[in-house]
């Protein structure tokens, strides 16, 4: 009695851990259903060594072009012709040291790219494994959308919001005791839409209406934007805000609060990316399909390397209440 009493609050605290609530997440519409490109591991094997040297073998120590492949392992080996080197397709990508196979990561990207994403109760239900592992998964790809972010800036027509995350958008008039501050910054397209979307979270300014002042505001330029090509409008005021803008950050709160219920503000930066990244890569709406998606997930996904479970759980905790997500 005594064990298994110990073993649910052990779950509980892992869960709290984790940053992501579990509740209201047993729905059981069938994800299995989703068609799924690459339909064996060979294909997802032959889809990542095509993304990873799209000109052909690339040797990582000597640069010489023409290798030696070896298969004697479930991912194949590549020796260097010239050196001697021998390199896995997973080094340097998210994919590395995984013990899983490539099919269970390709479903979990292309369920990833659904439009509001995936719980990792979710997908461990859908993939087959614990919910730890779909958590550290999706943590990975979070990671991933985060790095690519940051290296791209906003560069144009920029727009500069002094927001806060976590407001009910029909209940505006009254402060939220957990609205966290955020600065939101986009580019547009010719019709006035954000196009490239940032959203930074100010962990340690929550309630009471709280907002990013300006030299906030300016701080979020100098790292996020390119001020040599751009032109940029800030929105300093909580009454005149950029609208469009105002109105993502509204929909970025739906759309994690529908899959995640409530999120804990340790990780909650890297939800937001999640909500940023999909966006960017679902822009070019029906012009591309989800397969040119999941190549564009999978590019980024090889050119990061992966963050580790111990550098996750050991992110600062910036303020020990939890944010409503
Ligand atoms: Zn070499």
């Amino acid at each position: 009695m005594f064990g298994r009493i110990f073993l649910q609050r052990t779950y509980v605290r892992i869960f709290i851990e984790m940053g992501e609530a579990i509740m209201g997440d047993s729905s059981d519409t069938d994800l299995q259903i989703i068609n799924s490109f690459y339909q064996n591991e060979e294909a997802c094997i032959e889809a990542l060594i095509a993304m990873k040297w799209p000109t052909g073998f690339v040797c990582p120590r000597c640069a010489y072009p023409r290798c030696t492949r070896l298969t004697t392992r479930r991912i194949p080996l590549f020796e260097c012709g010239r050196c001697m080197h021998q390199t896995s397709p997973l080094v340097g990508t998210i994919f590395e040291r995984t013990h899983l196979s490539l099919m269970k990561w390709f479903r979990a990207l292309e369920l990833f790219l659904l439009p509001d994403g995936i719980s990792a109760m979710r997908l461990s239900q859908v993939i087959q494994v614990t919910y730890k592992t779909a958590w550290l998964m999706l943590h990975k790809i979070r990671h991933t959308l985060g790095e690519s972010d940051a290296r791209v800036l906003l560069s144009g027509d920029v727009k500069v919001n002094s927001d806060q995350y976590g407001r009910n958008p029909s209940r505006c008039q009254f402060p939220h005791p957990h609205a966290t501050a955020v600065v939101a910054g986009c580019t547009l397209t010719e019709s006035g839409e954000p196009e490239l979307v940032k959203i930074r979270l100010l962990p340690h300014k929550r309630g009471d209406g709280r907002r990013p002042n300006r030299l906030e505001l300016d701080e979020f330029i100098t790292r996020n934007v390119d001020v040599r090509t751009s032109a940029v409008q800030s929105f300093p005021l909580a009454f005149r805000l950029y609208t469009p803008l105002r109105k993502l950050v509204r929909e970025a709160w739906d759309s994690l609060k529908s899959t995640y219920v409530a999120l804990g503000s340790k990780h909650l930066q890297a939800y937001l990316n999640e909500f940023t990244g999909r966006r960017q890569l679902h822009l070019a709406g029906t012009k591309e399909t989800q397969q040119q998606r999941l190549l564009k997930l999978l590019s980024m996904c090889v050119s990061v390397t992966a963050i580790s479970y111990h550098k996750l759980i050991a992110r600062q905790l910036n303020s020990p209440l939890a944010a409503a997500a």
